[in-house]
């Protein structure tokens, strides 16, 4: 078994897409399980609509995700001569000819067909042509196209993810398909076919909607005298509708999710699972477990749901998963952008901010999450939830006595520590003849402005003896305004 070489082949007309990131991310996997190498290739031929911030997106967003190539990034526009000679080749052997028609006259076959109500299919006239008619119009600076000459038969491959797929040649495509246009530039199949033989591709790992085009490819290394390789198609992605998952289904840009606070050890996870099974029931994996767990074997025929919701629960299981230390760089830039504080201030207070982390990564789905509530240990004046204000403090004369009283109760805790904060909260509520909830709720609204965080004491830790005591302080004010 020769090393395993696979490659990623993007072309750069638009953002790295899930369904991009997916191949990617499974042709990386393939290359690091068996010590192969993966290739990454920008198909920029189709020079109208390849950019380069879509290169540059493909590339930020495949960095994000950790999948690292292996050898320089091949530019398919850069091999144009490469593709050229190998479509003479094609010539010079007879299984490939010039074709002179014109637009319109392939307009005619193609009425003619629909007609019959036919399939259109190339009727080879110019193949017909003699050598020196064909080369006194190339003398004469006639356009033509190159045409692959279909052999008959069938063609067939044992695929990685289907088995075995047949098609019977007289059934492939237009007949006689172009492989070069009559500008002399690749047709995709051509360059693409090139560029795998020329990079050593061994496994070429793709979308099933590449299906239609892999008999073509396999027919040009044959005709080439090239080693076949192996072709695996991987199953479509749809939406929780059962629909091709397409913009209408929300995000599909992996840059989104970046910016949505998905960490990109979730997002390859999430999408390890599209279309692959590790078995036994395994879901929540790190990278280097699914390297371990990647087979050929556990790819998946059937179409693949993208569930945000089943995404952001697995972002919540790696937040779980992951310590502070490997959070907080992630989480630092949003809290930034959030104004709520800077980096320096963080790093300043380093063993504080990463017990605050651990506080909240274990409630939290996503980093923005992590943001949203960790707002009121970070800000110095908060604000009150409209919400948890009309629940917690209904009476506004009631809970500004109440808090007022929690606050000398909490005053006189020492040192501030849960166990002795417990105690003296327990006894507090006792004598106010209420449950521990009745006076937690309204508390917590009052230290952190919202319903939901972390248990109370842990509140009291994060924020502080005078922070806690001056955000009671704050509450009995503003409920007295
Ligand atoms: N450039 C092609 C695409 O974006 C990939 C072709 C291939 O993987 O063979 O779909």
């Amino acid at each position: 078994m020769p090393t395993p070489r696979l490659r990623f082949a993007p072309s750069p007309t638009g953002y790295l897409h899930v369904g991009g990131a997916r191949t990617a991310l499974f042709n990386w996997l393939y290359a690091r399980r068996y010590g192969g190498q993966f290739l990454l290739r920008i198909e920029d031929t189709d020079k109208a609509r390849s950019t380069d911030d879509s290169t540059r997106a493909i590339f930020e967003g495949l960095e994000w995700l950790g999948l690292d190539h292996d050898e320089d990034v091949v530019y398919q526009g850069a091999n144009v001569e490469r593709h050229q000679a190998h479509a003479r080749q094609l010539l010079d052997a007879g299984k490939a000819y010039r074709c002179f028609c014109t637009q319109a006259e392939l307009a005619v076959i193609r009425s003619d067909a629909a007609v019959r109500k036919d399939a259109f299919r190339y009727d080879r006239r110019c193949h017909r042509l003699g050598p020196d008619e064909v080369a006194r119009r190339v003398a004469a600076g006639e356009p033509s196209a190159v045409r692959f000459f279909m052999p008959e038969g069938e063609t067939a491959w044992k695929d990685l993810v289907h088995d075995t797929i047949t098609f019977a040649n007289k059934d492939i495509g237009e007949g006689d398909f172009i492989i070069m246009r009559s500008d002399n530039t690749p047709i995709y199949n051509m360059a693409v076919v090139s560029d795998d033989i020329a990079m050593g591709i061994t496994v070429v790992m793709r979308g099933d909607d590449h299906i239609s085009n892999t008999p073509k490819q396999i027919l040009l290394y044959e005709a080439l005298g090239a080693t076949i390789p192996q072709f695996a198609h991987l199953p479509m992605i749809h939406g929780t509708d059962g629909k091709k998952l397409s913009k209408r289904h929300g995000a599909t840009a992996v840059g989104d999710y970046q910016h949505l606070g998905i960490l990109p050890g979730a997002m390859l996870n999430f999408l390890a699972l599209l279309g692959w099974s590790p078995g036994n029931d395994i879901e929540v994996m790190t990278l280097a477990e699914m390297v371990e767990r990647f087979s050929a074997d556990g790819l998946l025929r059937k179409a693949s749901v993208f569930d945000p919701k089943k995404l952001e629960w697995m972002n919540g299981q790696h937040l779980s998963l992951q310590s502070a230390e490997e959070i907080a760089p992630r989480l630092i830039p949003y809290l930034e952008r959030a104004g709520f504080a800077t980096a320096d201030d963080l790093a300043a207070r380093r063993e504080w901010f990463h017990s605050l982390v651990d506080l909240l990564k274990v409630r939290a789905r996503t980093l923005d999450e992590i943001v949203h509530q960790a707002e009121p240990y970070l800000v110095e004046t908060i604000t009150y939830d409209p919400e948890a204000v009309a629940k917690q403090w209904k009476d506004p004369a009631a809970s500004a006595a109440l808090l007022e009283r929690t606050r000398a109760a909490l005053a006189t805790v020492e040192p501030w520590d849960p166990t002795p904060m417990e105690e003296t909260m327990r006894a507090f509520a006792e004598g106010e003849g209420v449950s521990a909830g009745k006076i937690f709720q309204p508390m917590r609204v009052a230290l952190t402005g919202m319903t939901v965080s972390p248990g109370i004491f842990d509140v009291l830790v994060a924020l502080g003896r005078d922070r806690s005591l001056a955000r009671l302080d704050a509450a009995v004010q503003s409920l007295r305004r």
